[in-house]
Formats: C-alpha cells, sequence, structure tokens
C-alpha cells in the first residue's frame, strides 16, 4: 500500500515548488488529486517521482513540474470554462477541474479517452466532459473558451483553437517540431493576439487537421 498523501506532499515540495510553482491553488490541487490512479497497477509506486510514464498506446503522463508549470501559466478561474486538447490519462484534466467551472478535454485515442471518463467517475469529478475526437478543431459547439491547454506538441498553433478563444483567453501550447517544443503562450487582447515563448519541452506529437500527419507504420 503507498502512503500517498506523504508521497504527494514530498512530490509538490520537491518536484514543483522547489522549482519555482508558487500558485498556491495549484499547489493544493497538485497535492490532492492522486497521481497514482492515473497510471497502472505496475507503474503506482513510480507515480511520485520526477519522469513522466507510460499509459498505453505509446503516449505518456506528463511529468509533475510540467503539469503544475503549464496550469500556473495559464491562470485559470473559477468561473472559467476551459478546454483541454490531449486528455491522456486525464491527471491534468482532474487537476485543472478542482480550479475551472468546467473543463473540455479532447483525446484523439479513443481507448484512453475512455479509461479517463472511467477515472473522473472514480474519484467523483462532475465537472469534466470528456470526448474523443481530434481536438485540432476544437469544440465548436461549447466555444469560446476563456482558457485552452493543449499537451502535445504543435507545429503552430491551430487556427481553430485561438479562434475558439475568449477575449482576454489565453492558450498555451508547446509550438516546435515532433520532438522538442517551446511552450507558447497566446493572449487575446482587444486589438489582437500577443504571444510570448516560454520554456523548453519535449511533448508527443499533436496528430490531426490542424497538427501533424501521422507517422506512416514501420
Ligand atoms: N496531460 C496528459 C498527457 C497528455 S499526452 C496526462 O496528464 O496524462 C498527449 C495526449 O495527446 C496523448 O494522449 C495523445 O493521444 C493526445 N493527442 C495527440 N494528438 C491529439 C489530437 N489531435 N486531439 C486530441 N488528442 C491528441
Amino acid at each position: 500500500m503507498l502512503n500517498d498523501t506523504f508521497l504527494r506532499q514530498r512530490m509538490v515540495r520537491e518536484l514543483v515548488e522547489e522549482r519555482g510553482v508558487k500558485d498556491k491553488r495549484v499547489l493544493a490541487a497538485m497535492r490532492e488529486v492522486p497521481r497514482h490512479l492515473f497510471v497502472r497497477e505496475h507503474l503506482m509506486s513510480q507515480a511520485y517521482q520526477d519522469h513522466a510514464l507510460p499509459i498505453g498506446g505509446g503516449q505518456t503522463i506528463s511529468q509533475p513540474f510540467v503539469v503544475a508549470r503549464m496550469t500556473e501559466l495559464l491562470e485559470v478561474e473559477t468561473t472559467h470554462k476551459v478546454l483541454e486538447v490531449g486528455t491522456g490519462s486525464g491527471y491534468q484534466t482532474a487537476i485543472l477541474a478542482r480550479l475551472a467551472r468546467w473543463v473540455y478535454s479532447l483525446e484523439r485515442v479513443p481507448e484512453l479517452a475512455h479509461e479517463a471518463i472511467r477515472r473522473m467517475r472514480q474519484l467523483g469529478i462532475l465537472n469534466v466532459k470528456i470526448q474523443a475526437f481530434d481536438g485540432t478543431v476544437g469544440w465548436s459547439e461549447v466555444a469560446p473558451f476563456e482558457r485552452i491547454l493543449v499537451a502535445a506538441g504543435a507545429p503552430s498553433a491551430p487556427r481553430p483553437l485561438l479562434d475558439q478563444l475568449a477575449p482576454r483567453g489565453r492558450l498555451l501550447l508547446p509550438e516546435g517540431d515532433r520532438h522538442r517544443q517551446r511552450l507558447v503562450l497566446y493572449e487575446r487582447l482587444s486589438r489582437g493576439l500577443r504571444r510570448r515563448e516560454l520554456d523548453q519541452v519535449g511533448f508527443v506529437p499533436l496528430i490531426g487537421r490542424h497538427g501533424w500527419e501521422e507517422e506512416p507504420p514501420r
């Protein structure tokens, strides 16, 4: 049995806070969401360490620090409707759900989407809607969004996502090549978009109509 409360406190202190994440609400959310329940059983003992872990289908659950850092940069408020692209395990989704009013999350791999839906149910998280489709086209039925977070690396910001951003809205995504990217934060201002380049990161590719093409099978 894991002493998961203790491990989470330590994870937040050593892997998140000591590296400069300060937002109290983000730190509290990271202390509360049981990260070990978002990985397969044989990886649970590694859930509070400093790395991304495989979640099936060649995808990974992001490193704790990266989740915290991105969430902090997004500045999510309790009234916000958030769009997440790349649900993966649903860990980041669960963190966002503690901070926002609503979280809409899109995942292109149906099995991952279904597993994440099951986890939300298991954890009693009610303000999340997850669907399995290409998130590069956004979710026009529920747009606009005050915040959009993309958890996979894009060649550039998908136009539909920028279009679905509310006034003063923020879009955070990794932009770069298929393996290495830089976090880019877009902000919709009254006179257009502000664009800021931030940390270097390494996400799996964002595959879809306004992202990368699927890699040919070898
Ligand atoms: N933050 C997640 C990890 C995301 S990994 C977590 O905490 O677990 C990136 C995810 O983006 C993968 O699951 C991948 O399948 C998904 N993805 C890639 N391209 C996508 C697209 N166009 N639309 C939706 N999801 C996509």
